[in-house]
C-alpha cells in the first residue's frame, strides 16, 4: 500500500488506489501520513478552489476572470489537502450546496463547495467505498476521471477543477464492488492483518509511543521522513526523462493479453506505474523488472473471474508473469 501511494503521488495520472482488507490495519493513517509527506503546495490566495497560481490553464472561473489581464495571483504555501469522505455524506456535502434562491433573487451564485473541491490537489480517502451508494460513487469516479466538478440545478450551473487522487477501501466480504468501478482505480492492493507475532508488536509499540507522546515520536522519525520528501521530489521532477523501450512495452503488452484484461487500461497502467518506480528509484529507463514488480497491483482487479481457476487475482498475475518472463533475460 505504502509503494502504491508513493507511485500514484509521483504520477497522479496512474490514477486511484483501491485498497482491499482488515479494518484497523492503519490504512486511513497511511494516507494521512502520506500527504504530510508531501512538500506544501502554492495555492492562489483567496481562491475557494486552491488553484495552482503557475497553472492558469485549470483555473477555476473566479481566477480566470480575476487575472485574465495577465498579472499573477497572489499565492500561499498551503499543506496538500487529505480529506475523508464520511459514508454517510451527502450528494451537497460532496460535490458541493448550491443556494438556487439566492442565485436567482441576487443573481450572485450562491454556491458552498464541498469535499470534492477540498480533495483538489490533494487526496480523497473513502474507508468503505462499497458500502457508498452507487449515485455517490459515480460522482467521485466521474470527478476523478474529469479532473473536474459541475454541479447543475435547475439552469444554474457552477464548475470548478477537481483533481485528485482517489483513495478507496473496502473489505470485499461486506459488499461486492461493481467490476466497473474497480476497473477505474489505477491501482490495487491488499492489506491483512500481520501474522508475525514480532511485526505486531512493533506496530502497537509505534502506536502507544505515539500516543503517549506525539511530539517526541514525530521528531524520532523527522529524518527518515525528510528523506522519503526528498525521493519523492526527485521522482517528480526525474518522471519526464525516463524512457520506456518498445520491448518492455511489449512485454507489458503480452502480459494483460495473457490475462485477457479487457480493454488497454491494463498496459496504460503497467507502463506509467513502472515508469513511476524506476523514477523514484533513481533509474533512467524502465526494465522488466520495474514491470514485474508493480503487476499485480496495476493487474489483479481487472481480470475476469475464471471458473477453473480459483487461485487469487494476485497469484494468477504473478503465476502468468513468472511463465512468461520467469526464466528469460532482461530487455533493456
Ligand atoms: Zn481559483
Amino acid at each position: 500500500m505504502k509503494l502504491a501511494l508513493l507511485l500514484v503521488s509521483i504520477d497522479p495520472s496512474i490514477g486511484g488506489v483501491m485498497v482491499f482488507g482488515d479494518r484497523g490495519t492503519g490504512k486511513s493513517t497511511a494516507v494521512r501520513a502520506l500527504a504530510g509527506l508531501l512538500p506544501p503546495m502554492k495555492v492562489v490566495t483567496g481562491c475557494l478552489y486552491g488553484c495552482d497560481p503557475a497553472a492558469s490553464g485549470s483555473w477555476c472561473d473566479a481566477c480566470r476572470a480575476k487575472y485574465k489581464d495577465g498579472h499573477a495571483p497572489k499565492a500561499h504555501a498551503s499543506p496538500v489537502p487529505m480529506v475523508d469522505l464520511p459514508l454517510g455524506a451527502t450528494e451537497d456535502r460532496l460535490v458541493g450546496a448550491l443556494d438556487l434562491e439566492r442565485a436567482l433573487t441576487s443573481g450572485e451564485k450562491a454556491f458552498e463547495p464541498g469535499l470534492l473541491a477540498r480533495a483538489h490537489r490533494g487526496f480523497l480517502y473513502v474507508d468503505e467505498v462499497n458500502l457508498l451508494e452507487d449515485h455517490l460513487v459515480d460522482l467521485l469516479l466521474d470527478a476523478a476521471a474529469t479532473g473536474e466538478n459541475v454541479v447543475e440545478r435547475e439552469g444554474v450551473s457552477v464548475r470548478h477543477p477537481a483533481r485528485f487522487v482517489l483513495v478507496g477501501s473496502g473489505n470485499p466480504e461486506e459488499g461486492e464492488l461493481r467490476p466497473q468501478l474497480l476497473d477505474r482505480f489505477g491501482l490495487a492492493v491488499d492489506v491483512r492483518t500481520p501474522e508475525s507475532i514480532a511485526l505486531r508488536i512493533d506496530v502497537i509499540k509505534r502506536r502507544d509511543a505515539f500516543d503517549r507522546d506525539p511530539t517526541t515520536f514525530l521528531a524520532h522519525w523527522a529524518k527518515v521522513d525528510a528523506k522519503v520528501r526528498r525521493s519523492l521530489e526527485k521522482a517528480r521532477a526525474r518522471l519526464d526523462t525516463v524512457s520506456v523501450p518498445d520491448a518492455v512495452l511489449e512485454r507489458a503488452a503480452t502480459l494483460c493479453s495473457q490475462l485477457g484484461t479487457d480493454g488497454l487500461r491494463g498496459e496504460l497502467t503497467l507502463l506509467r506505474t513502472s515508469r513511476a518506480l524506476a523514477a523514484f528509484e533513481g533509474d533512467d529507463v524502465v526494465t522488466t523488472e520495474h514491470v514485474r514488480r508493480i503487476a499485480a497491483m496495476a493487474l489483479r482487479h481487472r481480470l475476469r473471474r475464471n471458473v477453473l481457476d480459483d487461485a487469487d487475482s494476485t497469484t494468477r498475475v504473478e503465476r502468468a508473469v513468472s511463465d512468461l518472463w520467469g526464466a528469460t533475460k532482461d530487455v533493456a
